[in-house]
């Protein structure tokens, strides 16, 4: 069975209301997984994702759910509209990021109004897939809240070769605080004992097949493992790696020049050089950046410019 509901998430100044459509399917019998896409309004392939499995779940050929699935494609209509990661000043100044705002406030700003509507969808949910991609530069992989198992099991049943555990509150570093992780859907979910897990499928702005093939398997193995599906998840045996430890930062302003055989997904060890930045009047070599720990590379810098401290590798460290 397939129902789909307009919900009005907020209203704007001018009075427009903010819209979104929330699809459900099946019997009503049995657990709940609630998915989501786009709060990241540039990260457009769990959107895709999520008409490929609306596809498959409302084929009468393929058997009945044992439960509920309930997906919203377009979390964040503001920042879809604009292909962007946040909200301009005028809209949300409070939180322009509305992945930093869960569970949401019904009488705060307005992406703060937006995931309060959509939490009282959530509330029932026995587990929470929330979509997003990562940059051109980064492999896809899934995270999850370091020490929760049902979630890391979830991940294992999403399958990508990469996890990653963050550790949160007292046991992240700095950069927790300063950027407001505590309001990330998954960690607010997690925290209210709702397995949650955030796959980062391929890039943003661009529709990859690769990325959503890989999401839409990832989905029908968590729907297995949750026994919405009959059948048991493929078996995972990738990589489980630390979330936001190992990055390589630019000491300098420059140019960056990476190295050929660098790719994402690599094995490095510490030590291993990643390329050159230089000065791009004098070319001057002003770093060569270097592996500080061994693991696998995640992410590379492919935009050149670089600035002083931005992370030019991520390394995520095996757990
Ligand atoms: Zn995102």
């Amino acid at each position: 069975m397939h129902t789909a509901e307009q919900l009005t998430l907020a209203r704007l100044p001018s009075g427009v209301r903010v819209q979104t459509t929330i699809h459900r399917y099946g019997t009503g019998d049995g657990p709940t997984l609630y998915i989501q896409a786009a709060q990241h309004g540039r990260e457009i392939n769990g959107a895709e994702l999520l008409r490929r499995l609306h596809g498959r779940l409302t084929d009468s050929t393929h058997p009945e759910l044992t439960g509920t699935v309930l997906a919203v494609p377009v979390a964040d209509p503001l920042t879809f509209d604009r292909s962007s990661y946040t909200t301009p000043e005028p809209i949300d100044s409070a939180a322009p990021n509305m992945n930093r705002c869960w569970p949401g406030d019904p009488e705060g700003s307005i992406h703060e109004r937006m995931a309060a509507r959509l939490w009282a969808e959530i509330e029932e949910a026995d587990a929470i897939v929330d979509l997003h991609t990562g940059s051109p530069d980064m492999l896809t992989h899934t995270v999850y809240l370091r020490g929760d198992a049902d979630s890391r099991r979830l991940a294992e049943a999403f399958g990508t070769d990469l996890l990653l555990a963050e550790a949160a509150g007292d046991e992240a570093d700095a950069e927790w605080d300063t950027r407001d992780f505590d309001g990330k859907l998954r960690v607010a979910a997690t925290r209210e004992g709702i397995p949650s897990i955030t796959p980062e499928l391929g890039s943003n702005k661009q529709l990859g097949e690769a990325a959503i093939s890989t999401g839409l398997d990832g989905l029908l193995g968590v729907c297995r493992q949750l026994g919405l599906l009959d059948g048991e998840p493929e078996p995972w045996d990738g990589t489980r790696a630390r979330n936001h430890l190992g990055r390589v930062r630019a000491a300098d302003s420059g140019l960056f020049v990476v190295d050929e055989d660098v790719e994402v997904g690599m094995a490095v060890a510490a030590g291993d050089t990643f390329g050159t930045v230089y000065e791009p009047t004098t070319y001057e070599v002003l770093q060569t950046p270097t592996a500080d720990r061994e693991g696998v590379v995640y992410s590379v810098a492919r935009e050149s410019t670089v600035t002083a401290g931005q992370t030019l590798v991520g390394i995520a460290e095996r757990l």
